[in-house]
């Protein structure tokens, strides 16, 4: 009987030793786990610090330059919800126990890093303390300071289709309650309720709304419905979140994945099921406030409407190059059709999710293209995960080239030169040049229009602004 408690005791003694010696490992394995995710995001946060950075083109990338998010570092209880909820990847790391944005380039201002925080420690917001960006004046209601005179969309400063949808519905509705508010027997006798330039998802969205509040628009647009979409590169995979649509409901894919072309033909059947009327191939020119209306110019003709919405994107503007003979005829800002270029040696300026994606579509095989991309940087650290494994894929194959620390320094109808971080200049053949640097902002325009344009330097967009 002693023999067997003392074997049970022995046994439970053991368990014990087990049970701790599990415990402790599984602790300095998490320890490590935690040490190890930590260096590598210190590694990444490196990697998109100033000095690591080249210099190329122009000014070197130092801070973030778009939306992006900031952490109020008293109310952050470093819980690291914000690191996982990115749809772009590893954006936000936990380093050292704190949240930091590690890949500010990657930003593209989802703000779902702001809507999952539970202690409201994230606010979303344009240019850094050192580093401006111009943005018009916009109240919540995306209302300019000239009253009546509404943007919504990428134009606003903020990119994604979803937050395009949400800003042309509420710029929209505010415009047309305002309407509604204001109207007496007395007021001024408009063509239409509502102008709407651009027909990309902001101007659909804000279209619908008119529909749903059965009040009259016109929404021009200058190319074809669909906006950027309409010139995404043929079957271009589109990552969007659900979105509402006014009259429509909701629009969502599974797997918030969908194609270009299917993108297009949901909103065609949107278009057919509630008679949306958009007039293409118009382009608008013009405005003066007059009375309280406005007096619209478009192709020449003369409208007059209660409330203009501006929803005309940034696409218009692509960032040039500013090099001498960039007006030749192998120089595109954008890649509709890959299957064009065939058997040509093709150079694409620019680290992004646009440049990435359009060096796949041009690296197929049976293209048989020969692609480099020039990065002004020293990584590919401006697009998402996805994008940068596929690239690199193809440059293990050999079918991209990726040079460093580069910029255009001048180009010939048949070569390239481009320049290192030495200095040293290098000539490429060359048959077309792909620059997909981004957009500027048309301030121009936009102060010809009365618009104030402010340069915000890390300044905080309101809360919710991009969560649908
Ligand atoms: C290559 C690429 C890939 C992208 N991928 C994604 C993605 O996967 N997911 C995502 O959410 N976002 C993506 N985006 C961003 C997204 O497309 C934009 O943020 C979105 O289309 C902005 O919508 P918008 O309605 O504000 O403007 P736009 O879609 O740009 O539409 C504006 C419209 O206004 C018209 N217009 C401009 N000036 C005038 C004028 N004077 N008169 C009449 N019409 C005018 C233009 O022709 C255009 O059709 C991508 C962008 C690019 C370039
Ligand atoms: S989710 Fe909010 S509280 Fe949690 S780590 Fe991120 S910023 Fe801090």
């Amino acid at each position: 009987m002693q023999q067997l408690s003392e074997l049970s005791n022995l046994m439970s003694q053991h368990i014990n030793w087990v049970g701790t010696a599990l415990f402790v490992g599984f602790g300095s394995w998490q320890v490590i786990s935690k040490k190890r995710k930590s260096a590598h995001a210190q590694k990444s946060l490196k990697k998109s610090s100033p000095q690591s950075q080249g210099t190329a083109q122009s000014a070197p990338l130092v801070e973030p330059i778009g939306l992006h998010p900031e952490f109020d570092r008293g109310l952050c209880i470093s819980c690291g919800t914000c690191t996982a909820a990115c749809p772009e990847g590893k954006v936000i790391q936990m380093i050292q126990g704190r949240p930091e944005l590690v890949s500010p380039g990657k930003c593209v201002g989802h703000g779902e890093c702001e809507r999952v925080c539970p202690q409201d420690a994230i606010s979303l917001v344009f240019g850094t303390r050192k580093r401006g960006k111009n943005i018009p004046r916009i109240t919540a209601n995306y209302e300019s300071n000239v009253p009546g005179l509404y943007i919504a969309g990428e134009l606003g400063g903020m990119g994604l289709i979803r937050n395009a949808i949400k800003q042309g519905t509420l710029a929209a509705q505010h415009a047309l309650g305002e309407i509604e508010k204001t109207q007496t027997p007395k007021t001024q006798k408009t063509d239409v309720d509502l102008v709407i330039v651009g027909a990309g998802p902001a101007g659909l969205a804000a279209a619908l709304s008119a529909i749903e509040k059965k009040k009259s628009y016109l929404c021009i647009e200058q190319g074809s419905f669909g906006g950027t979409v309409y010139n995404y590169p043929r079957q271009k995979i589109v990552m969007t979140l659900p979105a509402q649509l006014p009259v429509i409901g909701i629009m969502k894919f599974r797997g918030h994945q969908v194609s270009k072309e299917e993108l297009l033909e949901f909103w065609q059947n949107t278009k057919t099921k509630t008679g949306l009327v958009i007039q293409e191939q118009t382009r608008f020119e013009k405005l003066v406030s007059d009375t309280g209306i406005f007096r619209v110019t478009a192709n020449g003709k003369e409208i007059t409407a209660k409330k203009v919405i501006l929803a005309m994107g940034v696409r218009g503007t692509p960032r040039k190059l500013g090099i001498p003979n960039e007006d030749l005829a192998k120089v595109a800002y954008q890649l509709i059709d890959a299957d064009q270029y065939q058997d040509q040696d093709i150079a694409i300026v620019g680290a992004g999710n646009s440049a990435l994606e359009a060096a796949q579509s041009l690296a197929e095989a049976k293209l048989r293209n020969r692609v480099t991309l020039l990065v002004r940087g020293d990584a590919l650290d401006r697009a998402n995960e996805k994008n940068i494994e596929k690239v690199s894929a193809l440059v293990k194959q050999g079918r991209i080239t990726i040079l460093y620390r580069t910029s255009v320094s001048g180009l010939t109808a048949d070569t390239l030169l481009v320049k290192n971080g030495e200095g040293v200049i290098q000539t490429l053949p060359n048959h077309f040049l792909l620059v997909l640097a981004g957009t500027e902002m048309p301030d121009k325009l936009l102060t010809s229009l009365g618009i104030q344009i402010d340069t915000k330097f890390g300044e905080t967009l309101g809360k919710g602004s991009t969560n649908a």
